[in-house]
């Protein structure tokens, strides 16, 4: 834990493990009442200054945070793999990825512009300017355990906020790595702080409820966004929520099924699919289906699962046994109910792999809206597809969700494409792209999956207050 530019030890400690050998791999503090109550006035105490400081001195610091991460990407990405089970390859790319956000977020400080409006009075002038909206609570989930803090803590610190971060229990040591990077870059005490806890609901009632908190910041579940954002409101926070989603891909008929397959294939299995953007309901024409399911189905089953630090690897663990039997639980529903598995469908236990949480690349055809997996966030490596006649029937079952983070389209005809991006409702649309994300654009989802954006010019509004200034002359 670091609070108030301090590490501090000495308190009990839980363990953190590798998912994809069981091993203990670390320990961290569980943080106690005090040391919540600590790092609230720390942030507070610190804000009063840090407030003041100018735009480039902010960014400045920021800019030296992006240089160091850059320098230990390699160490960084490593911790990532044995603590979060992701291969290297795709640890090196999160970390790049985080680090973007730092240099935006350097950049973006120095454009916290504000207004000079006309009055319709000839004595009076108005003048709009930014302010930061004050300490912030930062709650990270472990699915990206280091581009989710900067793509918080950057905009938040460029604005000019003070912040307690509280990360996952299961991905603290990347949390613990962002800290120490954070102050060697400089940043003063008080400006960032750490509690690491096992059980988070205590650090959460703290960040919706003491008055010194003006803003949290959350990604993780629907369900834990949605109490949290409730007694949040009670206090009148602002609040951003960076939630569960539920994939529509569509594979329209003037699109290349086998291209569709191969793009659809790398999105759906990357990060495990624990990603909140990832494919959960594909959508394929019934004139594409046979070449579609051949070539994903092909794709799926090479895909070799094992350790995210051996060469080879195209898929690694999930991040617990609860994980395992979501994901198990939702592939019987869907089989139950007449889906057929095409490949996967079953824990892997062997070539070494019983010790972690590994689960086969699984593809499912013939999935109807009685599945449960139709509905709910697997967060797991499931492709289900799902054949449709008509564009009118797609959209439709496309945007029958109670989500809205992120959505695939595949088309070459520009026609269609247009149509589909405006009217499926969701926050982020690849368009034969999957990889519809940068600092520099907005992510974040719409309905169930969460308020405000993240990255891009609007990441930093989310820590802006907007002051007016009547002035008589
Ligand atoms: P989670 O909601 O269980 O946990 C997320 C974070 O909230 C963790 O830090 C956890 O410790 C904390 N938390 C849990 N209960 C809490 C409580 N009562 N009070 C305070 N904090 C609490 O989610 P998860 O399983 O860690 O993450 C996966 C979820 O995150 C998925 O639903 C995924 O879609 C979502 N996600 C969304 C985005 C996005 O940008 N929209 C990005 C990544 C992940």
């Amino acid at each position: 834990m670091y609070i108030n530019g301090e590490w501090l030890t000495g308190r009990p400690e839980f363990p953190v493990t590798n998912p994809a050998t069981g091993e203990i791999i670390g320990q961290v503090p569980d943080c106690t009442d005090q040391d919540i109550e600590a790092a609230l006035s720390a942030a507070d105490f610190a804000f009063r200054d840090w407030r003041k400081t100018t735009a480039y001195e902010r960014s400045q610091l920021l800019y030296r945070a992006w240089e160091l991460m850059l320098r230990q990407k390699r160490q960084l990405a490593e911790l990532m793999t044995r603590e979060q089970g992701k291969p290297l390859k795709a640890s090196l790319n999160e970390v790049q990825y985080g680090a973007d956000f730092l240099l935006w977020f350097a950049e973006e400080a120095k454009r916290m512009y504000g207004q000079a409006i006309p009055s319709a009075r000839e004595n009076q002038r108005f003048l709009v300017q930014k302010a930061p909206v004050g300490v912030v609570g930062a709650i990270t989930p472990w699915n990206y355990p280091i581009s989710m803090i900067t793509r918080k803590l950057a905009p938040a610190l460029a604005a000019g906020c003070t912040v307690i971060l509280k990360p996952a229990e299961s991905t603290p040591l990347c949390a613990k790595a962002m800290m120490e990077i954070f102050a060697e870059a400089g940043f003063p005490p008080g400006v960032i702080n750490l509690l690491t806890v096992q059980n988070p609901a205590r650090v959460g009632e703290a960040f919706c409820t003491d008055p010194r908190i003006r803003k949290l910041t959350f990604t993780g579940s629907t369900p834990v966004g949605k109490e949290l954002n409730a007694l949040a409101a009670a206090n009148i926070k602002r609040v951003s929520m960076e939630l569960g989603g539920h994939a529509p891909a569509i594979v329209f008929p003037d699109a290349d099924p086998v291209h569709a397959a191969k793009g659809l294939s790398l999105v759906k299995f990357l990060n495990t699919g624990q990603a909140c953007i990832s494919p959960n309901r594909i959508f394929v024409h019934e004139d594409h289906l046979e070449p579609f399911i051949r070539e994903l189905t092909n794709r799926a089953s090479r895909l070799v699962a094992g350790n995210g630090m051996s060469e080879g690897t195209g898929v690694g663990p999930l991040i617990n046994e609860l994980a395992i039997q979501k994901v198990d639980s939702q592939v019987k529903d869907a089989v139950s109910r007449g889906a057929k598995i095409e490949t996967g469908g079953e824990r892997l236990m062997e070539r070494g792999l019983s010790d972690g949480y590994f689960y086969a690349p699984t593809v499912l055809s013939g999935i109807t809206p009685a599945m449960k997996i139709y509905r709910e966030e697997t967060f797991g490596p499931v492709a289900p597809v799902i054949t449709y006649r008509s564009e009118d029937d797609v959209i439709a079952m496309a945007n029958d969700t109670d989500y809205g983070l992120a959505a695939y389209i595949y088309s070459n005809n520009l026609a269609t494409a247009m149509r589909a991006f405006e009217a499926l409702d969701f926050g982020i649309i690849g368009i034969n792209d999957i990889n519809p994300t940068s600092a520099a654009a907005p992510f974040g989802g719409m309905k169930n999956s969460g308020l405000g954006r993240e990255g891009a010019q609007e990441g930093i509004e989310e820590y802006l207050e907007t002051k007016l200034g009547g002035f008589a002359i």
